[in-house]
C-alpha cells in the first residue's frame, strides 16, 4: 500500500468546494452564463450553509430545495442568470425582495456595495440574518416586513431582484428603482410558469421590459394590510 491509499478522506469543507466547482461548470457556465465576477461568486458562497441540514448533501444539485415554511431556495442555475442579468457593479445598492435562506443576497453581496434584503416570513428573515452574520456577510441588511411596498426609506436602488413572483411588477418597485438601474423579476399567475423579465429604467426615467425565459417561482405574497 502506498501512502497516498492510506490518506484520510478529504474533508468535507473540500468536497463541498469540489461540488460548487462542478455545478459553476455543468449547470451554470455550461449554460451560457458567462459573467467572469457573477461565476466566481457562485463558486465562493458555500451554498450548503443556507439550506437546512437535512438536505445538505444536496446542496449543489440542479434544482431548487425546501428551506422551511413551504418556500424554497432557488436553483444554482437562475440564481446565476438572475444575478447576471442585474449586472452587479462594485458601487450598487441593491434591494432583494423574499430572503428566504439568504443565499441569493450573499452572492450579490460579493458583487456590489450593500444589500438590503426584506422577507415576509419572520422565521425565515431571522435564520438567514443569521446565516448571513455568521459567515461575515457584513454589507447585507436584512429586514421582516412585505417587500410589494419595497423599502422606502433606502431607496433608490440601483439593482432590485424579486425572488418571488408577483402577478404584476409592484409599482413601488419601479418607483425605487435608480435611473440605469435594473429591476429583475418573475412576472405572472400564482403556481404556474411565470415570465422572467429584466425591467431597466434609462436616465430619462423610461423604462423598458425584456422577456428573459419561462420560470417557476413561490408567490410574491400581498398582505392585505399592504396599504398601511
Ligand atoms: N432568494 C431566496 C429564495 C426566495 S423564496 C434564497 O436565496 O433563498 C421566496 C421568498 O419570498 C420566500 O422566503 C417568501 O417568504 C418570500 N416572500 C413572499 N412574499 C413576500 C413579500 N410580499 N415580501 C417579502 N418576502 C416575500
Amino acid at each position: 500500500m502506498t501512502p497516498a491509499d492510506c490518506s484520510p478522506d478529504p474533508p468535507p469543507q473540500d468536497a463541498f468546494a469540489r461540488a460548487r466547482a462542478a455545478m459553476v461548470a455543468s449547470q451554470i457556465a455550461s449554460r451560457g452564463v458567462k459573467d467572469a465576477r457573477v461565476l466566481e461568486a457562485m463558486r465562493t458562497v458555500p451554498r450548503h450553509e443556507f439550506v437546512p441540514l437535512s438536505v445538505r448533501d444536496d446542496a449543489y444539485v440542479d434544482s431548487p430545495l425546501p428551506i422551511g415554511h413551504g418556500q424554497t431556495i432557488s436553483q444554482p442555475y437562475i440564481v446565476a442568470l438572475m444575478t447576471e442579468l442585474a449586472r452587479p457593479a462594485p458601487g450598487d445598492r441593491v434591494l432583494e425582495v423574499g430572503t428566504g435562506s439568504g443565499y441569493q443576497a450573499a452572492v450579490l453581496s460579493r458583487l456590489v456595495d450593500r444589500v438590503f434584503s426584506v422577507e415576509l416570513v419572520e422565521p425565515l428573515a431571522q435564520s438567514a440574518a443569521a446565516s448571513l452574520r455568521r459567515l461575515g456577510y457584513d454589507n447585507v441588511v436584512v429586514r421582516n416586513g412585505d417587500g410589494y411596498l419595497g423599502w422606502p426609506d433606502e431607496a433608490p436602488f440601483d439593482i432590485i431582484m424579486v425572488t418571488a413572483a408577483p402577478e404584476e411588477v409592484p409599482p413601488a418597485l419601479v418607483a425605487q428603482l435608480a435611473r440605469g438601474g435594473r429591476l429583475v423579476v418573475p412576472v405572472g399567475r400564482v403556481w404556474d410558469v411565470q415570465d422572467l423579465q429584466l425591467i431597466e429604467k434609462d436616465a430619462a426615467g423610461k423604462t423598458t421590459t425584456r422577456s428573459v425565459i419561462p420560470v417557476r417561482f413561490v408567490p410574491l405574497v400581498k398582505k392585505r394590510d399592504s396599504s398601511q
